[in-house]
């Protein structure tokens, strides 16, 4: 029978997900297929019951689900408690999983780019900014602060996770060797003309992972790469989060450099 797995949300309308994975069903010859569940809040409980009658293999979740339907698996990972937002269910034979594969999303473009700093800044206190500090502690940073334009946000994060608490216009003032932007600052649309963090204050050396990957070239990365900064790409994000799931879901390693490609090409028309 074919396997059938998707990701729920709301809204979903520009997913790559059912992209990434119905390629890698066929780049391994999977008898799946996934597909997008736009899923209001109000249908979750529902949903979750379909799951499990039909059965549904595995399933992406996206905001504004990524805590809520915690408390419809069978199992939560450590990782997943640990962030307090989950956006993978998985099988194990009876028992319904739940893990957060954004932290593994986030660090591993981090690893890669070698050098990792001690000090660290993150820009946004919403769900990926948890992910973020997650990973960040992961990696042993020693100093990590995290500011938000509602102080009150930030300072509850900084609290739960014991860092920095910075005010939002204290921000350029911290001196961090990574900067992290986990607000929607410099995404294409409404926020493109906007910077999560000022030009002036980027320095040649600094680490800058911009977690907005459309446009391919954020402000914020072009003033940062102008500052001589090292990049880190927030695609690679999505790209590793994703191949998580699938290693999850099937075993299976998705190959990083035939993924990226066909993503830069849906995204910004050309590989
Ligand atoms: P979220 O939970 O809604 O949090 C967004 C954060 O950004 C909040 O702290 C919010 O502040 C702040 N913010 C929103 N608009 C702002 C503005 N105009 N100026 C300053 N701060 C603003 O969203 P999220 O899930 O954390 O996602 C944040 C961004 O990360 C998304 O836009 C997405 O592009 C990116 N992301 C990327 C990946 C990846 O795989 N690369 C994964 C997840 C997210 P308030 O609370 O005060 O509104």
């Amino acid at each position: 029978m074919t396997g059938l797995y998707g990701i729920i949300g709301h809204p979903l309308a520009h997913s790559l997900s059912p992209l990434v994975h119905n390629w890698g069903f066929s780049r391994f010859g999977i008898d799946s297929r996934y597909e997008a569940w736009d899923t209001p809040p109000e249908g979750l409980a529902a949903f979750m019951d379909l799951l499990r009658q039909t059965p549904i293999q595995g399933l992406s979740v996206t905001i504004p689900h990524k805590t809520p339907v915690m408390g419809y698996a069978d199992a939560v990972t450590d990782l997943g408690r640990e962030v307090g937002a989950v956006n993978t269910l998985y099988w194990r034979g009876q028992v319904l999983w739940a893990e957060n594969t954004d932290v593994e999303g986030f660090c591993r473009p981090l690893i890669e780019a070698a050098d990792i700093p001690d000090t660290a800044l993150v820009l946004g206190a919403g769900g990926a900014a948890r992910a973020a500090v997650v990973g960040l502690k992961r990696l042993g940073l020693t100093r990590i602060g995290v500011t938000g334009r509602t102080p009150e946000k930030a300072a509850a994060l900084a609290w739960e996770f014991e860092l920095d608490s910075v005010g939002w216009e204290a921000r350029a003032g911290f001196l961090a060797g990574l900067l992290v932007n986990a607000t929607p600052m410099g995404m294409s649309g409404r926020y493109e003309a906007l910077s999560p963090f000022p030009a002036e204050a980027l320095r040649a050396g600094q680490v800058v992972y911009d977690l907005v990957y459309n446009p391919r070239v954020t402000r914020f990365v072009a003033e940062a790469t102008a500052a001589g900064a090292r990049i880190v790409s927030g695609l690679d994000m999505f790209l590793y989060q994703a191949i998580e799931q699938f290693r999850l879901w099937t075993g299976r390693v998705l190959p990083v450099e035939e993924l990226r490609p066909l993503l830069e090409k849906a995204l910004y028309g050309a590989a």
